[in-house]
């Protein structure tokens, strides 16, 4: 997969060197690279905002410096471009739909991904407007109910969220089978390892019976549980044919 980040701060994207994300890089699973925005302008002050319209506090990035970067970047010679389906445009805004396991798992599907870090009061608005005209798929993108300061960070979170499910990213591709909002529609059972005993507090016993039919079981009982403590959506939103006879009982 390659990905394309642009922003005013490339320093920001660093951690994509690190850890799986950066072994992925160098194992040529992943092709990320990131682009500074004001290498599309054209004036002395390399200039990338102006007043909004209307009005107004803060600053708008231009559209005319974003569309720059986007054509060469959307259209890259030889990359799979909007016609096979391969590329999408990520905006990250707090407007946009809540990103989640599900938007990651499609997303790790695409063969390119574009992601146009806002800045400010964010991109004029005619940016995705345009390239949606144009065929494009665009996702304006929001990494939950809260405002920072620049699209950077919920570039790493998509980044890094959509790495992990690339095949050969993650050492046991078995990590991904049992995780919180997988396929089993339950937030992960508590998790423990050695010592045994740690300040008085011990591990579930049944953890260290070797009995896998029962520990399989109370791992079930626990992300119900668990689920239904911390995230009721989510037990509400699973069918009747998700839960079995035990599960009821919980
Ligand atoms: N004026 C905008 C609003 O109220 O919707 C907020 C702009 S915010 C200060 C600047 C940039 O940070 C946005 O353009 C976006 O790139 C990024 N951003 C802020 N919060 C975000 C979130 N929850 N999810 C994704 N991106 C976010």
């Amino acid at each position: 997969m390659r990905v394309d980040v642009v922003t005013i701060f490339p320093d920001y994207l660093a951690p994509l060197e690190l850890s799986l994300v950066g072994k992925a890089r160098e194992a040529g699973l992943l092709d990320v690279r990131v682009h500074d925005l004001r290498d599309w302008t054209s004036d002395r002050h390399r200039t990338v905002d102006d007043t909004p319209l209307g009005g107004g506090a803060g600053m708008v990035m231009r559209p005319d410096v974003w569309g720059a970067a986007l054509d060469e970047l959307l259209a890259p010679a030889g990359a799979p471009g909007p016609a096979d389906g391969g590329v999408e445009l990520l905006v990250p805004t707090p407007s946009g739909e809540v990103f989640t396991q599900r938007t990651a798992e499609r997303l790790a599907e695409r063969a390119h991904l574009v992601l146009a870090c806002g800045r400010y009061e964010g991109i004029d608005a005619r940016v995705a407007e345009h390239y949606r005209d144009r065929g494009v798929a665009v996702t304006e993108i929001s990494i939950g109910d809260y405002v920072l300061n620049g699209g950077e960070v919920a570039a790493l979170v998509v980044v890094e969220a959509v790495a992990r499910l690339l095949p050969g990213v993650l050492g046991n591709p078995e990590s991904l089978t049992e995780e919180s909002h997988g396929a089993s529609g339950l937030l992960e059972y508590p998790v423990y390892t050695r010592p045994v005993e740690w300040r008085g507090l011990v591990a579930p016993e049944v953890l260290l019976s070797g009995h896998h039919a029962r520990i399989a079981r109370w791992r079930r009982d626990q992300a119900l549980e668990r689920t239904a403590v911390r995230r009721p959506d989510l037990l509400a939103a699973l069918g009747p044919e998700s839960l079995d006879r035990h599960d009821r009982a919980v």
